[in-house]
Parts: structure tokens; sequence; C-alpha cells
């Protein structure tokens, strides 16, 4: 007991997400009041159509650290929801689900956000008592509490999106990542996928400013709001989505190359075209995207999409430019020099 409430408290000091996860199975896994063999935590992830199980943490007997999958495959290959029938039943029901055969299963349903369903499962040799079932859900409480508490911080109060604040933390991860896999320092169980690179896009809606004068700004509230729940259908789970202010919004995300990067953003780009929002009907958005680069900063990144999406406001609105195909078409020119990232206009 005494561990556990230890655990529980280095669980509550920890500000990371992926950190908290894997602390999340390890506790479970690794705890001297249960036997387990296999800790998963799990997510479903993808449209509401389509949705598939992402594995945020996974603990088995043979190791002692926590594996997840990896952070740019596709969500379309991993296992979909149907083939794990109880654990759509743990959270339909939210309640515990349990197999009667050994090895024994049992499912919790884990309550973060209304709009996103995870799971934790344990694989055991012997069935869980109804005492330690209880003491799990207790800790699992608390983990919902905890991520309630990191989402308070990180998330935009009005769409739910990440903040701005959180940006430059995560640009930081993702560009360490990018060097580490382009170093070969990454082994992962799906390897065999290209893990692509890092891609910042920033989006602007067009003339956001008609809205507010036409409708009021309780409508131009609304059109965000809206806008920001396409984002989530439209871009893939681990995409990384934020609102930096106002009607500007930024996308990190990582893609295999430049051209699927570009086909996201147009796909978006499509998706908001076609889009009828109430009262207001039609908006359209400019999208400007930059790769990552090495040693790469977040202001030096964001300036770069920023600049592609100052081309598109001048050149018609309403489409996704890249900062590098601009500069390499002569559009624009990339200073080289002490700001690597200042750009001259034609
Ligand atoms: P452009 O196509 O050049 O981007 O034109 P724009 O009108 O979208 O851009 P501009 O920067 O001139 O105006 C942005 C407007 O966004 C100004 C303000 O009325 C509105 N805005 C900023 N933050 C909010 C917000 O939180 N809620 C609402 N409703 N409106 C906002
Ligand atoms: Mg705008
Ligand atoms: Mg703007």
């Amino acid at each position: 007991m005494k561990k556990l409430l230890r655990d529980l408290s280095a669980l509550s000091a920890l500000r990371d997400r992926q950190a908290m996860d894997f602390a999340l199975v390890k506790l479970v896994g690794l705890g001297d009041l249960w036997r387990c063999h296999t800790v998963r935590l799990l997510r479903a992830v993808g449209p509401p159509d389509d949705q598939h199980w992402v594995t945020l943490g996974q603990l088995d007997a043979q190791h002692s650290t926590p594996t997840r999958d990896a952070f740019w495959f596709d969500a379309s290959t991993l296992p979909p929801l149907s083939e794990f029938p109880m654990r759509v039943a743990a959270v339909v029901t939210e309640s515990v689900m349990r197999s009667g055969q050994g090895p024994y299963t049992t499912v919790f349903p884990i309550d973060t956000q209304a709009s996103v369903c995870s799971v934790l499962e344990l694989e055991s040799d012997a069935p869980i008592s109804a005492d330690t079932e209880d003491l799990i859900d207790s800790v699992l409480h608390m983990f919902e509490s905890l991520q309630g508490l990191l989402d308070y911080g990180e998330r935009d109060s009005l769409t739910e999106l990440l903040n701005r604040k959180t940006f430059d933390n995560a640009f930081l991860r993702a560009a360490q990542t990018q060097d580490e896999s382009a170093n070969g320092l990454v082994h992962d169980r799906r390897d065999k996928q290209t893990p692509g690179s890092y891609w910042l896009a920033v989006i602007d809606i067009d003339h956001f400013k008609h809205v507010n004068d036409k409708f009021g700004h309780l409508i131009g509230d609304e059109v965000l709001l809206l806008l920001a729940r396409q984002m989530r259908t439209n871009f893939r789970f681990l995409d990384q989505l934020y609102r930096f202010g106002g009607e500007e919004f930024v996308v990190l995300m990582r893609c295999a190359d430049q051209e699927h990067a570009l086909a996201a953003l147009e796909r978006f780009r499509r998706q908001i075209e076609e889009h009828a929002f109430p009262q207001v009907g039609h908006i359209t958005v400019s999208t400007g995207f930059s790769e990552l680069r090495d040693n790469d900063t977040p202001s030096g990144a964001f300036d770069r999409a920023d600049q592609a999406v100052y081309y598109a406001k001048g050149h018609g609105r309403n489409q996704v430019c890249s900062f590098s195909a601009l500069v390499a078409s002569g559009e624009l020119t990339e200073q080289v020099g002490n700001d690597a990232n200042e750009v001259d206009f034609f």
C-alpha cells in the first residue's frame, strides 16, 4: 500500500501525457497487490464511423519499460474497434468487463473527455478480485482527474484545441523525435512504415472580420468552435491541433513527405469550403506550411508557415501554400544569413 501511495504521488507530479500514460500502466502492471502479465492503455481514434484502437502504453511480463504505438502511423492500419467487443462494451456500458476463462481479461473504462473513449485492459492468469478492481478503479479516477487538470491548463476554453502556451514544448519534442529517427535512434514495432518528418501549418480564416461584423461575435465564436470540430475529424489523432488565438489555427503533424502534408491540408481546405455553417453559410481558409528543419525553432518554423499564409492572402485566399515550393518557384526568397527565416516578397 505504501508503494501504491508513493506511485500515485509520483503520477500526480507529472505534467506530460506520455509520461503519465506510462506511469499508469507501470503502476498497475508492477503493483504489489495484483499480478497481471499484460496491461494496456488504449484509446479509440479516427472518424466516428471508422475508429481504431491505438495503444498509448503497454507493459508486459517480459519488459520493465512500457511501449506505445508510434506517433506517425496511419490510424487505419490499427485494429478496428469491432475486433475488441469487450473494450467497446466497457466504454458503452461505462462498467468493468471480465472474460470468464483463463487467461483472464479485465477491461476498465476511462472517462477523460466526453468525446474520447479510453480503456485499461489487464490480462492475468488468475481472476482480478473485487477488492483489487475497486483499487484499480480508484487509481483510474485519480488518473482521470489529473488528465482533466492538464486539459484545463493546455486547452483553449472555446474550442478545446491545444493553446499556444503548450506549443513550444510540443514543437521541441517533435523536432527531437525527428532528429532521433533521422539518426536511426528510434526502433519501433511499426518501424516498417515511413516515419517521414514533421510539418507545421498555419490556418487562418478568410475575412473573418466580416463574419463578426455581419453576424456578431457570438455567431463568430460558434464558427470558431465548429471549425475546430472539423479539424478534429479531418486530421489524424496524433496530429497536434492548436488555436493560436483569434481565428488562427496551427497543425503540427508527421507526414511521409510534402505531398502527404499538402493532401491533408488541401482536404481540410475543401472540407471547410464545402461546409455550410449555421446562419453564416460558407467560409474559406488560407493555409501556409513548412517542414521542420534541423535545429529549427518554434518561432522560425511558425514564421515560415506564416509567410506562406501571407502569400496565400495576397493571391486570392482559399488556398494551401508551401513555403519551400514558393521559395523554389521564386515567389519568395529566403534570406540565408544570421536570420535564416527572413524572406522577401516579389
Ligand atoms: P484575412 O482574410 O486577411 O485573414 O481577414 P480577417 O478579417 O480574417 O483578418 P483580420 O486579422 O483583419 O481580422 C481578424 C478578426 O478576427 C478580428 C476579430 O474581429 C476576429 N476575432 C479575433 N478573435 C476572435 C474571437 O475570439 N472571437 C470572435 N468571434 N472573433 C474574433
Ligand atoms: Mg483571417
Ligand atoms: Mg488572422
